[in-house]
Parts: C-alpha cells; structure tokens; sequence
C-alpha cells in the first residue's frame, strides 16, 4: 500500500469527533472556514500525549473569534511575481508546489492557502515558475515548500526538483516539509534515493514538541541524513503546546539526537485564525536566555520574528550588552559582567 492513502487521514468533522469522541458541531463550525486533516499516526500520537498535540491538529473555535488576524500576515502575495512563487530577500525565493499538508496544522501562517482549491498548482504554474526562477540570476537558493512539497508523488516532485537543477544558477536547493513529523512513513528510501541525486539538497523539517520525535519520525530523518541531506527543523513557539524552556530545550536535544540541527524558533505570525497561538516576544526571549550558553551551539536555534506586511525575518536575541562605548561592557549567559577593551590599538 502507497504510504498516502484515503485511510492514511481524517479528513471530516465526524471522523475526527467520534475518534476523539468530542462534539462534531465545532469542528463542523471551523471546518466551513478553514481545512481539516489529521494523519492516522499523528491521532495516535495525540491519544498517547494529548493537549501539546492535540492543539496543534484539532479544530478550535478560538480560530473563528480572532478580531486581530491578517490575511496574509508576512505579505506575501504582493511579493509574488507569478502565482507558485515569493521573491522578497535578494538571492533566495520561495516555490510553492502543492496546497496538500499531511496534516493542517490549525497555527499555520499559511491558513488562508493550505487545503484550499484556489492554491492548486497544475503544471502551467510551475513551469511560469520555473520560468521566473531561470530569468532571475540573483537566485540561487530556492525553498520548495507549499503546502507541502512531500505530499507529491515521488515522481512529480522530482520532476520539479530536475527542472530547478536545469538552471545554471540556482546553486542551493531547500525543501520544507512537515512530513518527517506528521506522516513518517511517507519518507521511504525510495524518496531519499531521488533527493540524493540533487545535491546540494538540504531539507527543512518542522517540530514543535518533543513528543513528535518518535522512532518513526527517528527513522524518516535517518533515510535523509543517510542521503547526505543536511536537516534542519523550523519551530513554533505556540502557546500551551511549546513555550516552556523545559519543553523548548527536550525538543531541541531530541532533534540533535535524531540529527536534525534547529534553525529556527519563530516567534508566532499574526495570520488570522491563530491569535490563540501568540505568546508575547519575551517568552521567547526569555527561552532563548536559557538555552544560550546553557546548552550545547548546536542545539540552539535563531529566535526571529516574520514582519508583518512582509518585512521579513528579524533576529531576536537577549540583550547582553550593558554599556557600548571605548569599553564593551555586557554579562554572560551567568549574568556575570564582563567587558572588553573595544578599541584599535595603533
Ligand atoms: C523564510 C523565507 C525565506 C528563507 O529565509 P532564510 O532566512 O534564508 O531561511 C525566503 N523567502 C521567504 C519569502 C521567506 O519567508
Ligand atoms: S504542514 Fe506547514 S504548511 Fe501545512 S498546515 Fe502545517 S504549518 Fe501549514
């Protein structure tokens, strides 16, 4: 049996209701608005773990009542020179191949998008990407994302992987994908043996807790590291599911374990439907003071804050520096002072 399959996901209001035995009428409520599917495996992961995941996955009411959501909270279509791509940084941009995700993550900065029909990407929207990406030579690192690119069959995303590496000057290419951490089983070798032929490939994936790193999940990111796929995870700081130092710091040990480098912790996006999610920046500030110094370089990811309106990734650190002048004066990650002659000796 193909790992996707109709009886690989929940995909109605009644499904979900009567494995979870909760009201139908919520989730029928949320559903009308926005899409719903939860993989088989990720149920039985919130059976196991309840609440951090159940948030995450579960239709919530809350998602109907939030007054100060934007649409397309980081701008993103009016950086979106045709349909399937967003070029906002110099050198890199985004290509989005597929509305389908293994599972709609209720948070998702993509909620107005993901599952929706509108999103669909037939062949002619990708090949005017492609076409855009080949008349562009400042890019040269493209983030196959969506939706997500692993829902597509092995062959179709090779087919778009191919036709990236046809252009010239397209140097790195990125794949973010929640499938290593919402349906595992999707990660086959066979998949890893097509991305293995593409390098430099490098891979993205997205964890939020560490109840998500199961053996299962273990063995995904193994069949891509063994391909020689650097792997990187992408975390939300979600209220009531991760914002916690405790939890931040298991789940970050937890993906060095299974070799996968946190890179980013993002501060939650103001997309509608989501507000129930944000945590205010000094939780995650406050995380970040925790783990700097505290735990291993490795292990710690950039706290950054997508701007509204389409700003961009903005780096939030802790504040270390006390005094700036001829004398750097700043404390450690202890709250010892320190500081250092900062001046050019001639
Ligand atoms: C996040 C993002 C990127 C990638 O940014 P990095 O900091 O290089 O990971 C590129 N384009 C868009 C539109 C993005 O939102
Ligand atoms: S997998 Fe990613 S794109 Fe898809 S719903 Fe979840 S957060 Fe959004």
């Amino acid at each position: 049996m193909s790992p996707i399959s109709a009886e690989t996901f929940l995909t109605t209001p009644e499904a979900v209701a009567q494995a979870l035995n909760i009201p139908v009428e919520p989730l029928r409520a949320v559903h009308v608005v926005y899409p719903l599917r939860i993989s088989t495996y990720y149920l039985n992961l919130i059976q196991q773990h309840g609440l951090p995941l159940w948030k995450q996955a579960v239709p919530d009411l809350s998602e109907l009542t939030d007054t100060v959501g934007l649409t397309d909270s980081l701008g993103e279509e009016s950086f979106s020179p045709v349909p399937c791509v967003v070029h906002k940084y110099p050198d890199r941009a985004l290509l989005l191949v597929s509305n389908q995700c293994a599972m709609y993550c209720r948070f998702c900065t993509r909620k107005r998008k993901v599952g929706k029909p509108e999103m669909a990407v037939d062949d002619a929207a990708l090949t005017q990407g492609f076409q855009y990406l080949s008349n562009t030579q400042c890019i040269s690192d493209v983030l196959i994302s969506g939706g997500d690119p692993l829902m597509l069959n092995t062959a179709r995303l090779e087919w778009i992987i191919r036709s990236l590496r046809a252009i010239p000057h397209i140097v790195t290419i990125r794949i973010g994908t929640r499938v290593p951490c919402t349906l595992p089983l999707r990660v086959t070798p066979k998949l890893a043996a097509m991305l293995k032929k593409y390098h430099p490939l490098y891979i993205n994936t997205h964890f939020n807790h560490p109840a998500e790193i199961t053996p299962e999940a273990q063995q995904a990111c193994t069949y891509l590291a063994e391909a020689g796929i650097p792997l990187g995870c992408q975390t939300v700081l979600l209220r009531g599911i991760n914002d916690s130092p405790a939890i931040i710091k298991e789940l970050l040990y937890s993906l060095i374990r299974i070799r996968v480098k946190p890179y980013y912790l993002f501060q939650a996006d103001q997309a509608k439907g989501t507000a129930h999610f944000r945590t205010t920046v000094d939780t995650g500030l406050s995380i970040m003071r925790e783990l700097i110094g505290h735990v291993t370089g490795m292990a710690i990811p950039t706290f950054a804050l997508d701007a509204p309106g389409g700003g961009g990734k903005i780096p939030l650190t802790p504040e270390y520096i006390t005094h700036k002048g001829d004398t750097l004066e700043f404390t450690n990650y202890k709250g010892e002072p320190y500081s250092y002659p900062n001046w050019i000796v001639s």
